[in-house]
C-alpha cells in the first residue's frame, strides 16, 4: 500500500509514511472485507458509510502538516482508521461521529489498540466541540458545501482545516488556513465522500 499507492502518488512526509506502515488497516474493516483492506479503494463499513481510500487518508493527513504538538478535531470517526493515524502524529484527537452504531466499535477498537489520546463523542459534528475548542487542526471526512461556521470559529488563528468541499458525489479536497480570523482555501484534488449530515452540513 505504501510503496505502490502512497509514494508513487507523491506522499512524502516521512512521519506520515511510517505511520501508514505501522497502523494495521485490516483491523478497521469488517471481517468479510479483510483481504481487501490494503486495496486502492474505499470499503463499506456499514450504515451506508465507508472507510476512505488509503491514498485519500494519507493526502488529508499530509495536508494537516502535523508535528506532534497539535490538538485535532475530526468530524466523521467512521471506522476509526483516520483517528488512529492522527493519534500517532499529533498530541490529542477529538473525534465526533453521528452514528452510534459506527462510533461504538471504533471506540472499542482504538482503546484495545492502546490509544489514550483520542476523545470520542456521538453527535452532530457540524456543531464542533465547543467545550474542547480551540483546535489547531480540523479534518472533515464527509462532503460539505462549505466549512460549517462553528468549526471555523473553533479553529486557532494560523490553524488548518482540510475538507472535501462541493456537492453530493463531487467535491474538491480543500485546505483552509486561518489568517487573522479569515479562512483562505487552496484546492487540491477532486474526490468523492459521503455527505456531511447535520445542522450546518450538506444535508440536514
Ligand atoms: N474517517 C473515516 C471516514 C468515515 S466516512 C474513516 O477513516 O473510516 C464519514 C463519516 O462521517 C461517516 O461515518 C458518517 O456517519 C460521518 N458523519 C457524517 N455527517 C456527520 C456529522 N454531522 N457529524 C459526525 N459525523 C458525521
Amino acid at each position: 500500500m505504501v510503496e505502490e499507492q502512497l509514494i508513487p502518488r507523491g506522499i512524502q512526509d516521512k512521519r506520515v509514511l511510517q505511520t501508514f506502515l505501522k497502523v494495521e488497516r485490516h483491523r478497521f474493516v469488517p471481517a468479510e472485507a479483510r483481504e481487501k483492506a490494503y486495496g486502492d479503494y474505499p470499503l463499506p463499513i456499514g450504515e451506508k458509510q465507508t472507510i476512505s481510500q488509503p491514498y485519500m487518508v494519507a493526502l488529508m493527513t499530509e495536508c494537516l502538516q502535523l508535528r506532534g504538538t497539535e490538538r485535532i478535531l475530526e468530524i466523521g470517526t467512521g471506522s476509526g482508521y483516520q483517528s488512529a493515524i492522527l493519534a500517532e502524529l499529533a498530541k490529542e484527537v477529538y473525534t465526533i461521529e453521528r452514528h452510534a452504531l459506527l462510533a461504538e466499535p471504533a471506540h472499542r477498537l482504538l482503546r484495545e489498540m492502546g490509544y489514550k489520546n483520542i476523545s470520542f463523542k456521538v453527535g452532530d459534528g457540524t456543531l464542533g466541540w465547543p467545550e474542547q475548542a480551540p483546535f489547531d487542526r480540523i479534518i472533515i471526512t464527509a462532503a460539505t458545501a462549505e466549512v460549517p461556521d462553528p468549526l471555523s470559529k473553533q479553529l486557532t488563528d494560523d490553524g488548518l482545516i482540510v475538507a472535501p468541499i462541493g456537492e453530493l458525489f463531487s467535491q474538491t479536497l480543500t485546505v483552509f488556513h486561518k489568517d487573522h480570523g479569515q479562512l483562505r482555501g487552496e484546492s487540491f484534488t477532486s474526490c468523492v465522500f459521503v455527505p456531511l449530515i447535520g445542522k450546518f452540513g450538506l444535508q440536514h
